[in-house]
């Protein structure tokens, strides 16, 4: 039962070996942050550059940590969408070269639903005793309202296991029920952390120095949806994403995040804060990567504030939403991943609210949090167990959508 998961769909060259969809036995993540930290975003043609750079190692690592050969692999998982073309592309065609040459199945995973089965995916790892971990959320009532929130998506999702291994019964069901109109949140955080002068990617940063600010100092709000908003304007982007008609969704569950990145770009204007904003980013810029961690850039009490009071908001948008959501359409529990899923004020709030409620929560581990290759051969399994393979022509879908 070990699937090899390969995970290529962005800007980390992923591989993991995972037994029965369950046990992580390695995950290796070679993230390309000092690749694009200078351009403030993911270059994609640095990214395929990358990627092809990198696959052989990662994988060859992955194997050599969980104590297997190419022999012992059942079948190879592989990202088949959504994200950038040419970085599926590496992914994609070096997942089919070895499975066809080692003669085991292929499984297309959309890369969604690999961030949804993080959840379910024990991070401890075996160390070759043959004992199983359960995964850490095992024991989630289902179905459960999944958000997914991260650099590419903000989208919530009633999610339930397969009944059964019958014919069609394989895979998860999954029913989109909210998404955001614009960019998504991980995106906010990227364009307000980089409009602040702060690092690529910006997530980690303002967690980080959220906790200093006052979050009550500025009262961002997040306007209502408009009834037929999604149907005017134009039409919805986000980077790499699902670009699915909308008509049907509640606009209480729709989510804009545009609106408080101009806001935050508005508050610097005004304040006066802009040139404050480019001293930053170009003493950042000077420096090596590698050693922006240990410099942080100490900001005034009023960046710190503007920096807490957009997190704030931002968290407490995507909470309401979700537990509106959640309780609008029934579900058992709630799930919630993704790389925003790793920010600490979400998760405490989440979990506080969750209790308030009396529904049942689960985060992924922080490291599978964010894009890994062992939420991939986990979502496989119950393909795997069907016996539902891709076929040799399977090509990459970069607007794959998973409902
Ligand atoms: P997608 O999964 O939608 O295709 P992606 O794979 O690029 O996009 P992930 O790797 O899952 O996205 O997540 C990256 C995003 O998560 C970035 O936008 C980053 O800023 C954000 N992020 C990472 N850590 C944190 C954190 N602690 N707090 C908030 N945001 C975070
Ligand atoms: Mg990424
Ligand atoms: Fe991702």
């Amino acid at each position: 039962g070990l699937i090899l998961g390969i995970e290529s769909s962005c800007d980390e060259t992923a591989a993991a070996v995972v037994e029965r969809g369950s046990l992580t036995r390695s995950s290796i993540v070679a993230s390309q942050i000092g690749t694009h930290a200078p351009y403030g975003g993911v270059v994609p043609e640095l990214a395929s550059r990358e990627h092809l750079r990198n696959i052989v190692p990662i994988t060859r690592a992955a194997l050599e940590q969980a104590g297997c050969e190419l022999k012992d692999i059942e079948a190879v998982a592989v990202t088949s969408g959504p994200g950038l073309a040419g970085a599926l592309l590496v992914g994609l065609t070096y997942a089919k070269t070895l499975a066809f040459s080692l003669g085991v199945p292929l499984i297309s995973v959309n890369h969604l639903e690999g961030h949804i089965h993080a959840v379910l995916l024990a991070e401890n790892r075996d160390q070759g005793s043959g004992t199983r971990e359960q995964g850490i959320a095992s024991g989630l009532p289902m179905p459960a309202l999944a958000l997914v929130v991260s650099g590419g998506h903000t989208h919530l999702f009633l999610a339930r296991p397969p009944e059964g291994i019958a014919a069609g019964q394989a895979g998860w069901r999954y029913e989109l029920i909210g998404r955001t109109l614009d960019d998504a949140a991980g995106e906010a955080y990227d364009k307000v952390a980089k409009l602040l002068g702060l690092g690529y990617p910006g997530g980690p940063w303002i967690d980080n120095l959220a906790q200093y600010g006052n979050a009550k100092a500025v009262p961002f709000t997040f306007a209502q949806i408009k009834p037929k908003a999604h149907l005017e304007g134009k039409a919805p982007r986000t980077k790499g994403a699902t670009i699915a008609p909308i008509g049907g969704l509640n606009r209480h569950f729709l989510f804009s995040f545009s609106g408080i990145k101009t806001a935050v770009l508005r508050y610097v204007e005004v304040h006066g804060m802009r040139a404050a904003c480019e001293e930053r980013m170009k003493t950042l810029s000077a420096m090596p990567h590698a050693a922006w961690q240990d410099a942080l850039p100490w900001c005034d009490k009023q960046t710190l504030d503007l920096i807490a009071s957009f997190q704030h908001a931002v968290v407490g948008d995507l909470m309401k939403k979700t537990f509106a959501a959640a309780e609008a359409v029934g579900a058992a529990s709630v799930l919630v991943t993704g790389g925003v899923a790793a920010n600490r004020e979400l998760r405490v709030r989440f979990t506080a609210e969750a209790a308030e409620r009396g529904l049942p929560i689960a985060f992924p581990t922080l490291a599978l949090s964010t894009d890994n290759a062992a939420m991939i051969a986990a979502a496989a399994w119950p393909r795997f167990v069907a016996g539902e393979f891709a076929d040799w022509d399977l090509e990459a879908n970069p607007r794959m959508v998973l409902a």
